[in-house]
């Protein structure tokens, strides 16, 4: 194991931060796994699961088992971490920006465009490593000028050279479930299999610059623009897994996401040994298009109705806002058949406020697909 210590900018004097990461395994392994917990930093459950994996990843160095180098930061957000208002942890929105940590991630598909087509050829493994190059010299010429954007430079330089990103994240209230592409998803689902989700959905680009896609929108745009002429595959695929809600931090399910994790990767081979059998998938693959964010009509009390995991019908009452001076009482209905995968922790709705999500199966957004 190597721990390496990442200075970020710091904002005023005396208040120097840092990311730390760990790597294991062959510095020269073929293949390349990237980790992190906590990117928005009020979200603790990948954490937990981090820190899980890095004493299941000594172990499996000690025993020469890992055929992969793993890259894991545990705390991807040193500044969310530290943004505790009136006992309240917060952590998904900067300070000084009021933008969310995990949006608008640095787009350098230009530079690594540029004259691109004069040095690939017909080799996919040379085309893979070019672009890989290219993709690093041009995050290491960007000159970040805050702390949010060394932070963000920092964990994009980590990972962008690895096959596969898994970034760990987990919704308010919620089962467990996953964002990826779906050109990604033959890759990660097996590891919505063994992690159990109840709810995969696909995008290949939902809008908002977020970690996951700032890798495979490169990967997306270079096949796109020179895949007619060129062997291109991706060389990066990355899921964002939902680890459940925020008060979902525990040893048990810490240790069985962590096992999932090392089942997948026993699965594609990256660790030594049989996989144990693929596991049903809980629910079937959806569009991300077709999720839909419930929200409150009026303000007014919050009390549910349903619980996060439960398959739904189109029009099934999921939650009542009550306005107990009017006596005003306002059912949120789900618009469409679907699984109902997260909730709202608040309990005093505000006019408009998402309250639920439901993974529906018809698509019909388009645009902009994330929460705020
Ligand atoms: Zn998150």
């Amino acid at each position: 194991m190597e721990h390496r210590r990442h200075p970020l900018i710091s904002p005023v004097p005396g208040t120097e931060r840092q990311i730390d990461s760990f790597h294991y395994g062959p510095a020269d392994a073929e293949r390349h796994l990237y980790i992190q917990g906590a990117l928005h930093a009020d979200e603790l459950p990948g954490m937990l699961v981090a820190w899980t994996l890095k004493q299941r990843l000594a172990e499996l160095e000690a025993q020469g088992l890992l055929a992969c180098r793993v890259t894991l930061v545990p705390v991807a957000n040193p500044v969310g971490l530290d943004q505790q208002l009136m006992d309240t942890p917060l952590g998904r929105y900067d300070f000084e920006s009021l933008t969310n940590f995990n949006r608008r991630y640095a787009n350098v598909a230009d530079e690594i465009a540029a004259g691109l087509d004069a040095a690939l050829n017909d080799d996919v493994a040379h085309n893979r490593d070019l672009i890989r190059d290219r993709f690093e010299a041009a995050l290491d010429a960007m000159t970040p000028t805050t702390t949010l954007e060394s932070m963000r430079l920092t964990l994009q330089r980590l990972a962008c050279r690895a096959d596969f990103v898994l970034d760990l994240h987990c919704d308010f209230d919620a089962v467990e479930h996953l964002y990826t592409t779906p050109a990604a998803w033959p890759v990660f689902e097996p590891l919505a299999r063994y992690f159990g989700a109840k709810a995969s959905m696909l995008a290949t680009d939902s809008g908002g610059q977020s970690f996951d896609e700032c890798f495979t929108l490169v990967w997306e745009r270079l096949r796109q623009t020179f895949g007619d002429r060129f062997p291109l595959d991706y060389g990066c695929q990355s899921v964002t897994l939902e680890l459940r809600g925020q008060r979902d931090v525990d040893h048990d399910l810490a240790a069985h996401d962590a096992q999932a994790i090392i089942d997948w990767l026993r699965h594609l081979g990256l660790v030594a040994g049989e996989a144990p059998p693929l596991p049903e998938l809980a629910y079937p693959a959806t569009e991300l298009a077709a999720m839909d964010f419930l929200h409150a009509p009026i303000g007014g009390l919050l009390v549910f109705h349903a619980r996060p995991g439960t398959v739904v019908e189109a029009g099934q009452l999921i939650a009542e806002i009550i306005d107990p001076i009017s006596d005003r009482v306002e059912p949120v209905r789900a618009p469409q058949a679907g699984m109902f995968y997260a909730r709202s922790q608040r309990r005093m709705a505000t006019a408009g406020m998402i309250v639920a999500d439901i993974a529906g199966h018809h698509s019909h957004r388009s645009g902009y697909l994330l929460a705020p």
